[in-house]
């Protein structure tokens, strides 16, 4: 097999970048090498499907693949990439040649310092469905990181009715990303549904016994739990491009076009893509689906329409579903400054904006407000003014 568009990675961003390709009229061949053996899934409902149901929610079926005309390699992974030869060698020895190849394979959970078979990270569906099984029988959860997945996964299992204690060394959840105000919030959040919350603490060790796993934490606190989610973050596939000469700090770095640095033909999309961003002047990685498809469609129009490429410049964009709280955050948020804050009680929503040095809004963040999300996207979008976005939604919070 050679030639045409090669994407290794199928998941969000390598999927919507097959489709996208179809989308904007490419007739060469298109090929999805994937290492996992499932048909193409997505994974933000891994962490929000109820625990009693399944979370696959498929990305590409094999009625569509064949439709397409995408060419599904499942079960093999890229271990090696020949950029001269323009060439990607799978892990059974064959070799996939490319005119264009797109890098997708994203993360992998950063693995937890424990094991055992109810000690669970979170990243693929197998994840998802051997956490599902041994919180069949559960009454007691270990979350260990109170970010986004944590959160979630915390939240899953309050709604079960198991009990849950949420570990983190950070004095708030969600601190790296909505600083330690807000963050308080999101405490009392988990307090308010129950959970038992250690933030500033780490746990020590973790010991497998009958009926259980003794977890000690380290202000000397010993739980007895059943299960235990590790959350800590995730690691880059780049592996497999170690030999290829593609500079890979920190992802694989491109142009705002999706173009690999110092490489001709290679394209990099999703959590893996380090991109320069105009708006922000400089190069970053977002671990984010909504980015992931917008590259992918920006990569795809780049490779199907080379002599009018366009670039990518994003308000990034994240949701997450922690209790009864929709949750969107947008743009940067400088967290060494306070946002400005509109709250109602009844029913509860909550908008907050920051702003940069020259007082336009740069980032935002809103619980179960759409519109507020709509209007904060827009203007962050725009370079607007913090104190105008600000003073409208205080006005549309005390009308209704
Ligand atoms: C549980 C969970 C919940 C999430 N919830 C949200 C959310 O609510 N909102 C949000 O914005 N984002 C969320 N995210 C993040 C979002 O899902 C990611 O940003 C997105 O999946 C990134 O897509 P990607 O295609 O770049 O990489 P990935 O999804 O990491 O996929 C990479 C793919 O490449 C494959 N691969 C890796 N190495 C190789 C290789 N050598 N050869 C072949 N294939 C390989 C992997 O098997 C994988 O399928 C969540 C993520 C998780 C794990």
């Amino acid at each position: 097999m050679s030639g045409g568009v090669l994407v290794v990675g199928g998941s969000v961003g390598g999927i919507r970048t097959a489709r996208a390709l179809r989308n904007e009229g490419y007739a060469g061949v298109v090929t999805v090498v994937e290492a996992e053996s499932h048909l193409p899934y997505d994974k933000p409902p891994l962490s929000k499907a109820p625990l009693d149901g399944d979370a696959h929610v498929p990305l590409l079926t094999a009625d569509e693949a064949s439709e397409l005309g995408i060419e599904l390699v499942l079960g093999r992974a890229a271990v090696e990439l020949r950029p001269q030869a323009k060439q990607v060698v799978l892990d059974d020895g064959v070799f996939l040649g490319y005119e264009e190849l797109v890098i997708a394979t994203g993360a992998a959970a950063r693995p937890s310092p424990w094991t055992g078979p109810d000690v669970h990270v979170l990243r693929a569906i197998a994840d998802a469905r051997a956490l599902r099984v041994s919180l069949r029988g559960a009454n007691r959860l270990l979350v260990v990181g109170a970010g986004f997945i944590g959160a979630e996964v915390a939240s899953l299992a309050r709604k079960q009715g198991i009990e849950v204690t949420i570990v983190d060394p950070a004095p708030t959840p969600m601190a790296r990303v909505v600083g330690d105000d807000l963050g308080q919030r999101f405490s009392q959040l988990h307090r308010a549904n129950g959970v038992d919350t250690r933030f500033g603490a780490t746990v020590s060790s973790l010991e497998q016994v009958d009926g259980g796993m003794w977890a000690e934490l380290s202000d000397g606190t010993k739980i007895l739990v059943d299960a235990v989610v590790v959350g800590i973050g995730a690691v880059l596939n780049t592996r497999w491009l170690e030999s290829s000469g593609l500079a890979l700090e920190d992802g694989v770095e491109c142009d705002e076009y999706g173009r690999v640095a110092g490489a001709e033909h290679i394209f990099a999309v999703g959590d893996i893509a380090r991109w320069y961003q105009p708006r922000q002047e400089k190069a970053a990685r977002v671990e984010h689906w909504t980015n992931a498809v917008e590259q992918a469609n920006c990569v795809a129009h780049n490779i199907s329409h080379p002599y009018s490429t366009l670039s990518h410049d994003p308000v990034a964009y994240v949701w997450s579903d922690q209790y009864d709280w929709k949750i969107q955050l947008f743009g940067t948020r400088n967290l060494e400054g306070s946002p400005a804050v509109v709250e109602q009680s009844d029913p509860f929503r909550l908008a907050a904006v920051w702003q940069d040095s020259d007082g336009r809004a740069s980032g935002g963040l809103t619980v179960n407000w759409p519109k507020a999300s709509v209007q904060l996207r827009r203007t962050i979008a725009a370079g607007g003014p913090a104190e105008q976005v600000h003073a409208q939604l205080a006005g549309t919070a005390v009308q209704a």
